[in-house]
């Protein structure tokens, strides 16, 4: 069995929180395979070591001095190698960073320093080779992750390596230039990496014990999510449900490589599955609720729409032109709605109006403004009846009135409009019938 393991910032904060993942990779000699984060927040008003560096370097750019900054991020690290009781040195690369910051070397190579010395100390703490990103995870000239390139060069890389340190959230382009993916990328790599090597699972370590059900600061105590598949999960994190980087599922689900959330703090929980299908029943017909709130929607009306060739069309052109991407469009027979982001829309509101009017000529456009949309989210719902019936009672009994429902094409997903006001409301009535009334 291969295991590739990645630690979050908080996992690797503190010389403390280093050992604690040191136990974990030598309590399990599958653990080959370590992609680590940069340290992040010791306690709730620290600062991560990648927003420290953004910040040196803006300095740099602006031709301010910034010794003072980086000598802070140097500590950050000397204080967890000596907590290591390492006898390392990173003086030659911090060396080497002041200089290329002084010849302004851009912000994605400042802010992957976090990652690269970290992985730096890693691998000396742990006796595993270093290999560095900047080596096998390749962009394009456009900037997009290059997959495949990646993957040759890696998969050939690490079939030589018994066990290796590869830190996270980097690569380089072609020409060697360094190029970050975007915040939270270190789940990207640790699934590259879990590709590239055909790993049996990619444990993704953190300070959570996996995928809660709703939201804590909105349910007491939810309960973790045992297993979830990767579908539910894109749809969950669409919503706002954020444990694990977006784009992380897609490199290991090519591969059906289950990914498996642990909590470093408490290494026995079981953590949650993230797996391509199941035959495993969750435990509540629903395997989870997520939401966000800021949502405008756009009503459009003509009469004898649905048998206008190309309305919609037209309707959407109008958002596109405008470079605004929208959420959601549920239609009736005369009616259409579009549901986008508030804060992205609201300055271009008035030029998506008179372009819709242009391109599509309706009979009536109407703003609704302040709306929170709620995903349930369940592999189950298919196969039970009244899913539906038993929301929308919910819903009815808790007052709230429900603007807009969407039930996605895959039956996985029921999504609810309701107004920003009625939000928390909601995500606890839906609670309250499938969970809290099961537990
Ligand atoms: N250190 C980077 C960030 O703070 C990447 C990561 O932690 O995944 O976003």
């Amino acid at each position: 069995m291969k295991k590739v393991v990645k630690f979050g910032g908080s996992s690797l904060a503190s010389a403390e929180q280093f050992q604690k993942a040191g136990d974990i990779i030598r309590s399990d000699g599958e653990r080959r395979y370590v992609v680590p984060s940069a340290p992040g927040k010791r306690s709730s008003g620290d600062t991560k070591v990648t927003d420290m560096l953004y910040g040196c370097y803006a300095k740099a750019e602006a031709g301010k001095d910034f010794k003072a900054e980086l000598k802070q991020i140097k500590e950050r690290y000397e204080e967890i190698i000596r907590g290591l009781g390492l006898t390392l040195s990173l003086n030659e690369q911090f060396k080497t960073i002041e200089k290329d910051f002084k010849e302004k070397a851009g912000d994605n190579y400042a802010a992957s320093r976090g990652e690269f010395l970290n992985g730096i100390i890693m691998a000396g703490y742990l006796g595993y080779e270093f290999i560095d990103a900047a080596e096998v995870i390749f962009f394009d000239e456009a900037g997009e992750f290059d997959s495949e390139k990646t993957n040759a060069v890696l998969s050939e890389r690490l079939a030589k390596v018994e066990r290796a340190v590869i830190p996270g959230f980097y690569g380089a382009y072609a020409d060697g230039r360094v190029k970050t993916f975007s915040r939270g990328g270190s789940d990207i790599t640790g699934s590259i990496v879990s590709r590239a090597v055909k790993a049996d699972v990619y444990e993704n370590w953190t300070d959570v014990s996996g995928f809660l059900v709703a939201d804590p600061r909105i349910i007491d105590n939810p309960p973790v999510i045992d297993t979830i598949t990767y579908r539910e999960l894109r749809e969950l994190s669409y919503m706002g449900a954020t444990v694990l980087h977006e784009d992380a599922i897609f490199p290991v689900r090519r591969e059906g490589i289950p990914i498996n959330i642990r909590n470093t703090n408490m290494p026995e929980d079981r953590g949650t599955w993230i797996v391509e299908s199941t035959c495993q029943k969750s435990r509540y017909v629903i395997t989870g609720i997520a939401g966000k709130k800021g949502f405008c929607s756009v009503n459009i009306e003509k009469d004898m729409m649905n048998s206008e060739i190309g309305f919609g069309r037209k309707v959407l052109q109008a958002f596109e032109d405008n470079g605004i991407s929208f959420e959601h469009v549920p239609s009736g027979i005369d009616t259409m709605t579009v549901f986008v982001h508030q804060d992205e829309f609201m300055d271009k509101e008035q030029k998506v109006v008179s372009a819709i009017h242009r391109m599509a000529d309706p009979d009536t456009i109407d703003i609704e403004s302040d709306l929170a949309l709620v995903a349930v989210v369940g592999r189950g719902m298919k196969s039970t009846r009244g899913t539906a019936g038993r929301i929308f009672s919910a819903l009815a009994h808790a007052n709230i009135n429900v603007r807009m429902i969407d039930q996605g094409s895959s039956e996985l997903n029921i999504i609810i409009g309701v107004s920003n006001d009625d939000f928390e409301n909601t995500i606890r009535a839906i609670y309250n019938i499938f969970v809290e009334i099961q537990l």
